[in-house]
């Protein structure tokens, strides 16, 4: 009976929505005046951004609109939502509780409880989209999540999530117990054709990329060596693309780096083992590389280094794969591995690329741009222009020349609403 009656209204309700989004009163829109605009690219001096309802209408030096809520934001830099390119909104970090811990002992609720907590940081950090790259033992939550943060239950970025993520069977942890009991793990295990059968399973489930490990630890203590082989990798990274979803690579050495770039994957996460030839060949790909400087850095932190230089070899490691990646002209995605540390110290991984040489700009680029084009997420988010959805971020001084500027937030606007001011 219900289901009739609406759908009886249904036309005229969906005619009011259409008019409503068409012409947007005056009272919706909103004129941004900062100082300067980085429009994903270049920065502007003297632009302003006007938005209504959820998307950005006009950037210019004459943007306007006759009734628009205007937003004065003197000496600060207005920037597209900043995207986070490797997350982990189910972790907390590790000098909290183990990973092993969080796997093992940690309710679904209670890791769920803290995932919503942390949405809410990486928002409030100026972060309006995270990829999200698996929920490290927490199944398939952060499909709910993310439909809670669209459907406005609580506040958080716009995910791009991974579900489950896909391991080598038997290649991943939590490990040593008595081999016959079976202790729940950090990600879906599969061999063979059932590594295709899983992608499709997360795809299905929600999954809007599909998170491949290339190498891992065997045994506790040991190298890591690779893990899925360049079949399993190829045979799933097809499967992936064939349903439209990119593919994230974890790979830290040089030989699961290689099956991962034959594989034909989209971004690999880590790198560190990689080579010039090995940079040289994702160039060549098109494929991106996320470092995550700052996941390597807060485990040495974790084991006691006090951020002195001389570094510890593995925090040596990452910037000397970053520069070499840089060096070859790789494409540098810009995602922190957040969760292994704080949520909402997301700037920490733009910190850290900038000390490690990239110019300002660039970062800042990586962590707009260069990010929605790696997602294929560039028609709606990562630059200022007409068209884009209004995801903006105002901050005090001019992060173009020093990163750290993007720790001085003076508004977040997601989806054309200020979230925080
Ligand atoms: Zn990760």
């Amino acid at each position: 009976m219900r289901s009739t009656i609406l759908l009886a209204i249904l036309p005229a309700l969906l005619a009011a929505t259409a008019a409503a989004a068409a012409e947007p009163t005056a009272a919706t829109a909103i004129l941004l005046r900062p100082a300067r605009v980085f429009d994903g690219t270049a920065t502007h001096v003297g632009w302003r951004v006007l938005v209504k309802g959820d998307r950005i209408v006009a950037a210019g030096e004459d943007a306007a609109a006759a009734g628009a809520r205007e937003i004065d934001l003197p000496d600060a830099t207005l920037v597209p939502g900043l995207i986070e390119g490797h997350s982990h909104l189910f972790l907390h970090p590790y000098n909290e509780t183990s990973w092993d811990d969080q796997v093992l002992h940690e309710p679904l609720a209670l890791r769920t409880a803290r995932a919503v907590t942390a949405a809410r940081a990486t928002l409030f950090a100026g972060f309006t989209t995270a990829r999200d790259l698996g929920t490290e033992g927490a199944g398939y939550a952060d499909v709910g999540l993310k439909q809670a943060i669209d459907e406005g239950i609580v506040p958080g970025p716009r995910l791009l999530v991974a579900t489950r993520a896909i391991v080598a069977s038997g290649a991943y942890g939590p490990k040593g117990f008595e081999p016959g009991v079976e202790v729940p793990q950090g990600a879906e295990e599969a061999t063979g054709e059932d590594v295709v059968r899983a992608v499709r399973r997360q795809i299905a489930a929600g999954a809007d990329v599909v998170k491949l490990y290339a190498d891992y630890r065997w045994r506790p203590g040991e190298d890591r060596r690779p893990t899925l082989s360049e079949a399993e990798l190829r045979a799933a990274t097809a499967a992936a693309h064939d349903a439209g979803r990119t593919v994230a690579a974890h790979s830290t050495t040089t030989e699961g780096m290689r099956r991962s770039i034959a594989a034909g994957v989209d971004t690999i996460e880590h790198g560190y083992g990689g080579t010039k030839e090995i940079f040289r060949a994702m160039k060549e790909h098109g494929i991106v590389l996320c470092p995550t400087l700052a996941a390597t850095d807060a485990v040495a932190r974790y084991s006691g280094w006090d951020g002195r230089e001389p570094a510890p070899a593995a925090v040596e490691l990452g910037r000397a794969s970053f520069r070499a990646a840089r060096t070859a002209g790789v494409t540098i995605c810009a995602g922190g591995d957040v969760g292994v540390f704080a949520h909402g110290e997301n700037v920490r991984e733009l910190e850290l690329m900038q000390d490690a040489g990239m110019p300002a700009r660039e970062v800042l680029m990586a962590v707009t741009s260069v990010n929605a084009r790696a997602f294929h997420i560039d028609d709606r988010a990562g630059s200022i222009r007409a068209g884009m959805a209004a995801d903006l971020v105002a901050v005090a001084g001019d992060p173009a020349a020093d990163i750290r500027a993007l720790r001085q937030i003076r508004l977040v606007m997601k989806g054309g609403k200020v979230v925080r001011e």
